[in-house]
């Protein structure tokens, strides 16, 4: 789809990477790291600096207290953090429960690992898990189970109870948690509640984050995963030879944006809130059924009311008919689901104001 974007000229809602910088003073310190000479390989589990900034940072925002020397790893993004592990804790055949749609790096890590993939539906526009459902999806086969919440590319941000389910579920069955929160600071009605956070939940829970998609530094890739020390040396067992290390001067950088004041936090969280509200008005306005994004980057259109009971053609076609991309949903479920979803697609709200109004209008031609 961004490839279609550049041969005709839309506006590329399909991927989600913002067209603007984040803080600047999280970009000056990446060019004052590599002025003075941080350009080597950091420590496998990253430089202490980063460490204790995201130590600081859980406990600022959550509460939670970690060791930084023992349970904090850094990662080559979210990305590296999901991958290594899986890698270490899946072992082949075992069950690893996500919900559907998914991000999606999910279905394809869990197939690298040897796991099988189960799964849990959530459906447009409210999005909330059926619970027997997810009591079902839970075994004593289940080996992890993977939650992304805030979710992508739902925008769906799940209600304490489902996240007590979570736990009580991984403890009936003897399962780990592994928990994707990159969107953690773009919850646009707060606080967001980590799972770790719940009584019961630490012990059996590695928490995932980024600074990508909270500082507008997506190509930086500076994860981390945290969590109770047994589990992060299993991860760094398999993250020593996926990266070893990355983004030297990247770290420092991202540990400058983790300090940064709470009011900092709440403006980017408010902005992107704003695009938010442009889009989904926009979308609504051009005759689409819009569910509610309470998160994160994205927004999914039901676009039957328009005709586009087959999101993929209607994809296909609306470069050409309104000059947008946006992504099928489809692309996020298995083969066997995509009938359940056939209609829905997904729109990047992480761009400039006036990119996302001309996308609106150009939207508005559409019915
Ligand atoms: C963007 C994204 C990631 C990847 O994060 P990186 O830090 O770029 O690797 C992981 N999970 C979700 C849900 C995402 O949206």
């Amino acid at each position: 789809m961004s490839a279609l974007a550049l041969r005709t000229g839309a506006i590329n809602l399909g991927q989600g990477f913002p067209d603007e910088d984040g803080p600047a003073e999280v970009l000056a310190e990446a060019q004052r790291a590599i002025a003075e000479g941080v350009n080597q390989y950091p420590p496998g589990i990253g430089y202490p600096i980063l460490r204790e900034a995201i130590a600081a940072h859980q406990e600022r925002w959550y509460g939670i207290r970690l060791d930084p020397g023992r349970e904090v790893l850094v990662t080559a993004g979210a990305t590296e953090a999901l991958a290594a592990a899986l890698l270490a804790l899946v072992d082949t055949g075992d069950e690893v429960v996500t919900f559907e749609p998914w991000y999606d790096a999910y279905a394809a890590l869990v197939a690298r690992a040897g796991g099988i993939h189960r799964t849990v539906p959530l459906r447009f526009p409210d999005w909330r898990p059926d619970p027997d459902e997810l009591r079902r999806a839970v075994t004593d086969r289940t080996k992890i189970i993977l939650l992304n919440a805030p979710h992508n590319p739902t925008g769906a941000v799940f209600d304490r109870a489902t996240l007590e389910l979570v736990v009580e579920l991984a403890e009936r069955h003897d399962a780990i948690i592994v928990t994707d929160e990159v969107y953690e600071h773009l919850v646009f009605d707060g606080p967001h509640t980590p799972l770790a956070s719940l009584p019961g939940a630490f012990e059996r829970t590695l928490t995932i984050s980024s600074g990508g998609k909270t500082f507008n530094t997506t190509g930086w890739k500076i994860g981390w995963i945290t969590g109770p020390a047994p589990l992060i040396t299993a991860v760094l067992a398999v993250k020593q030879y996926l990266t070893f290390v990355n983004g030297a001067p990247f770290q420092p950088a991202i540990a400058v944006g983790l300090g940064l004041g709470d009011e900092v936090f709440a403006a980017m969280r408010d902005r992107m809130r704003g695009k938010r509200e442009t889009l989904v008005a926009g979308l609504r306005a051009a005759g689409f059924d819009v569910a509610r994004a309470d998160a994160g980057y994205f927004a999914v259109a039901d676009a039957a009311p328009l005709g586009g009971h087959d999101a993929v053609a209607f994809c296909r076609t609306l470069p050409e008919r309104a000059g947008v991309v946006g992504v099928p949903v489809t692309a996020f479920v298995h083969p066997e689901r995509r009938s359940e979803v056939g209609s829905l697609v997904r729109f990047a709200f992480c761009k400039r104001d006036e990119v996302l109004a001309e996308a609106a209008s150009r939207l508005a031609g559409l019915g």
